[in-house]
């Protein structure tokens, strides 16, 4: 690919990363349109990434190991049927990851983004429109903007997430499915866990089990990148609350029934946390606290003409999968080399759609699995030791294939 007009919709992970994919694969102007006008790093969330996958996205230059992150070796499962103050132990597995502030992350990822590349905040693009074809050749499209204007582009990268409007324009019929659970999320100061400072090892991602769920705690580096704070991250099925409805994507998310979403999980935390685990989620605030329903979405060819999609506007890993990010982040590796070797846009989209179509569709295969597993249909934990443990896992990630994200080819 040489030249060309390039706008990027969407300006988060996958819209920084696909920003710098598009200029270092030659296009002569790249526009990422954002539609939040405040700084996206103010989300105080973490992720994880798995080792190997990092390494790949280093070789490929979209991280660094300047971007500060913890390192996690273990995930220890707990239950608190006992009197122990930290739970009981029951398994433990591998967990070879990189924990990530996500502020801070998409920090980095914003100062990756070439400075010829024009980056507009609280720029929301209303709606995508492919340009006629003309006999078997696609030409472009053209956005309409929320302020009213329209611009026509070469190439038009959806980066925009699950609720994409260069998705609409690809798969008017193709919408995320709400998967029959939340995720509670919650961030705190690491000072601010409770004592003894050794009940809880830097390096553990601790997860615990519950009838209808689990909670997985690890630490992430600070908002700031300094200091070091807790990402905690609670799967359960809700309750019945009048006036919520999950099962709708296009509705806004659940703010205004979260007291009773939070009381729900109060009472969970209650019946069946050991006292330790109890008092970290007690004493995260509530405006650190989240309510995100999970969904499930794979569009069936990752480009059409010229409109193409990356990140979760693609296909959502379930956070379970510890494979979103890097998702993300290797579709804009993908889809650079890709426009990159091709002689021009169609054969490059042709060769990004080929490699990466599956791969979100295995994403979504393994998330369905994970959650099975760990939510809809839990195993009596009570029951499990180490071997039990091991060979549940090894059954419900399919011996690991995938999880933390699906390594890159070639
Ligand atoms: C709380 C949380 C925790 C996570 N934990 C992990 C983890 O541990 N490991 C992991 O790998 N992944 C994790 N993920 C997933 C990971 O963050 C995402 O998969 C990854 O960031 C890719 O997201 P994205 O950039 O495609 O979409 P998003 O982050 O949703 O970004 C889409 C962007 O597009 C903008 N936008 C949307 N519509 C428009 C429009 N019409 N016009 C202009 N702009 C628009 C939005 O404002 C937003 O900034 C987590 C996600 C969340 C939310």
């Amino acid at each position: 690919m040489r030249g060309g007009r390039v706008a990027v919709v969407g300006g988060s992970i996958a819209g920084c990363a696909a920003a710098l994919a598009a200029v270092r694969a030659g296009a002569a102007e790249v526009v990422v349109y954002e539609r939040a006008a405040r700084r996206l790093q103010d989300r105080g969330v973490g992720l994880a990434v798995q080792q190997d996958r990092y390494a790949e996205l280093e070789r490929a230059g979209y991280v660094d190991a300047a971007m500060p992150w913890v390192r996690l070796t273990r995930r220890v499962w707990l239950l608190g049927d006992t009197d122990a103050r930290g739970g009981r132990e029951f398994g433990v597995l591998p967990f070879p990851f990189r924990s990530y502030n996500w502020g801070s992350l998409w920090r980095e990822l914003r100062a990756r983004v070439p400075e010829r590349a024009d980056y507009r905040s609280g720029a929301a693009v209303e709606s995508v429109t492919p340009d006629p074809d003309r006999g078997d050749v696609p030409r472009g499209a053209v956005l309409r903007l929320a302020d009213g204007g329209e611009e026509r582009f070469d190439l038009v990268i959806g980066a925009d997430g699950y609720r994409s409007v260069v998705r609409a324009a690809m798969y008017p019929d193709v919408a995320p499915q709400y998967a029959g659970y939340l995720a509670w999320r919650g961030s705190l100061p690491a000072d601010r866990l409770p004592g003894p400072r050794d009940a809880w090892a830097e390096q553990d991602a601790a997860t615990v089990a519950f009838p209808g769920g689990h909670m997985i705690a690890y630490r992430i580096p600070g908002p700031s990148g300094r200091g070091t704070s807790v990402n905690w991250v609670f799967y359960a099925v809700p309750p019945d609350v009048p006036g919520l409805r999950l099962d709708d994507p296009t509705m806004p998310p659940p703010r205004t029934v979260a007291a009773e979403l939070f009381e729900h999980q109060e009472k969970l935390v209650a019946a069946h946390f050991p006292p330790y685990w109890r008092e970290v989620v007690q004493r995260t605030r509530a405006e650190d606290t989240l309510v995100q329903p999970i969904f499930d979405l794979a569009v069936p060819h990752y480009a059409k003409g010229r409109l193409v999609l990356l990140g979760d506007a693609a296909a959502i890993a379930r956070p379970h999968t510890g494979g979103g990010a890097v998702k993300a982040l290797q579709d804009a590796t993908v889809l650079e080399r890709a426009l990159r070797s091709a002689d021009g846009f169609d054969a490059g989209l042709a060769a990004y759609d080929a490699e990466r179509a599956p791969i979100g569709r295995a994403v979504l295969e393994l998330g369905r699995r994970l959650g099975r597993a760990q939510v809809l249909s839990v195993p009596d934990w009570a029951a499990m030791d180490q071997r039990s443990t091991e060979e549940w896992w090894r059954a419900a990630s399919e011996g690991e294939r995938g999880f933390g994200g699906i390594a890159l080819g070639r």
